[in-house]
């Protein structure tokens, strides 16, 4: 087979500890899955069968140290602080019991948002797809291998803007746990090795600006530091 033009790299994931990378698949983030920040947007929390799942593209992954250049046609750039989980294993319809078993490690992560385009979409049902497609809107920390650290269920997760405290969580009051997503999903299509999952943010996202210091923390799994540019 030949390439008409060349195939772009995948986007990578950097290993703690470790010289390897992951190749990204399959970036699905979940919305509205802790109580106190689904009641600030006003839509509640997700609902025991709905999924509230969107895509990114791939190659919105941003590097930890990396600058995010402020995406074109917004005014209201967001940052969500989100716990990642990366899959390594590839299934379909896995029962939630066995979910875990599909993990391959954890990273922290931003879900970086066009508010403004999203609150667009919402209020012409249109689709979010441009809300979260734009270079660097998704950096991910350096994963940390299940296999070292186990599955974390509890921890703090916190972002902290230039300094100051802007969201502080616990994964402990995740709606759907890690297990109940990878199972949900892979009811939807096969999930693969390199596919990863923002899991949803605590209350208090809010907008960053050009020349902001984001500094994001997850308890057991790391720590992810980016400027916005
Ligand atoms: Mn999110």
């Amino acid at each position: 087979m030949t390439f008409s033009f060349s195939a772009s790299p995948p986007a990578v994931l950097s290993i703690h500890g470790n010289g390897n990378v992951i190749p990204v698949r399959r970036i699905y983030t979940i919305g509205r899955n802790y109580a106190d920040h689904a009641a600030e947007t006003g839509l509640g929390a997700i609902s025991g069968s709905v999924p509230g799942i969107s895509l990114k593209p791939s190659d919105s992954v941003l590097s930890d140290g990396q600058t995010l250049p402020y995406p074109s046609k917004t005014e209201q750039l967001d940052a969500e602080i989100e716990m990642v989980v990366v899959v390594g294993r590839q299934g379909r319809n896995i029962p939630t019991k066995d979910a875990l078993d599909y993990v391959f490690g954890y990273a922290v992560g931003l879900d970086m948002i066009r508010r403004d385009i999203m609150q667009d979409c919402i209020a012409n049902e249109h689709s979010w797809d441009l809300c979260k497609s734009f270079r660097g809107a998704s950096p991910v920390g350096q994963v940390r291998l299940a296999s070292e650290i186990g599955h974390p269920d509890t921890g703090e997760i916190r972002l902290q803007v230039n300094g100051v405290a802007r969201q502080q969580g616990d994964i402990a009051k995740l709606i759907w746990k890690t297990s109940d997503i990878v199972a949900r999903l892979s009811a939807y299509d096969a999930v693969y090795p390199g596919d990863i999952v923002f899991t949803g943010t605590p209350k208090g996202p809010g907008p960053v600006s050009i020349g902001d210091k984001l500094e994001c923390y997850l308890e057991g799994v790391g720590n992810l530091n980016i400027s916005i540019g």
